[in-house]
């Protein structure tokens, strides 16, 4: 089961302030909701958990907006509203106890998942985002995550197989080392392709290979190639 609940740590004192308060938050949930998103706990969960921890203080105002917000080295954290839908496409498909997350980025989707499945992993290729993401889900007590340096694109054989695997930044295609770390039945969630022709895509793994439904257009940096 979760080793904590990060919204009830002792470390969140700042949660009441200004743009960051209850109300500012209720409002994102309500934007979900309106949005189509269903899942109850999900939505609990992204209503509790501070966002505002996982941008630069500079951003944090607008942390509860339903915005992407860039998090350095070019690269942003995902809107609320992709990482609820793309958190809720693997849950309602599979069911997951254990996660592969490529593209750690900031740690907010890897603590949404860690607030909802037993354990997960997550890979990232900028250390220096990696570092502060581990950084921030130490002080939210989330200790169900292992997170890694790497290419996402090799997947974490050792770890595999996988319930599922949400990938949080686009490959031009399905990646096939990806698709073999998936149990049978189990689903991946990521983008595909680049700019106005990218979509967010469903591939669930059978026992003689796999199925994809696209869900909706979506716009994710690139995956990209090697380490930084
Ligand atoms: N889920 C993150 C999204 C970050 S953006 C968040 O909400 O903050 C996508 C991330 O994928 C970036 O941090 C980028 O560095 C990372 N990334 C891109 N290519 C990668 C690869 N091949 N392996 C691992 N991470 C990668």
């Amino acid at each position: 089961m979760r080793e904590a609940d990060p919204t009830h740590s002792p470390g969140l004192k700042d949660a009441g302030v200004g743009m960051t308060s209850a109300r500012t938050r209720e409002r994102l949930r309500r934007r979900l909701v309106q949005a189509g998103i269903r899942h109850v706990e999900l939505l609990d969960l992204m209503a509790r958990l501070p966002r505002h921890r996982f941008v630069d203080e500079a951003l944090a105002s607008h942390a509860y907006e339903d915005a992407s917000l860039p998090i350095g080295h070019g690269q942003t954290i995902s809107q609320p509203y992709t990482v609820a839908r793309m958190t809720e496409a693997l849950l309602e498909a599979c069911q997951p106890q254990c996660v592969l997350e490529i593209g750690s980025g900031s740690g907010y989707q890897t603590a949404v998942l860690a607030s909802l499945v037993r354990r997960v992993y997550s890979i990232e290729r900028v250390a220096a985002l990696l570092d502060l993401a581990r950084g921030r889900l130490a002080a939210l007590r989330l200790r169900n995550v292992r997170l890694r340096h790497g290419d996402g694109a090799f997947g974490w054989p050792e770890y595999a197989p996988f319930d599922a695997i949400l990938v949080t930044a686009a490959p031009p295609g399905i990646p096939r080392t990806l698709v073999q770390q998936l149990r049978v039945d189990g689903c991946m969630v990521l983008p595909i392709g680049l700019g106005a022709d990218q979509v967010l895509a469903r591939v669930i793994r059978t026992p003689v290979g796999y199925e994809t439904e696209i869900l909706e257009p979506v716009n994710f940096v690139p995956l990209l190639n090697g380490l930084s």
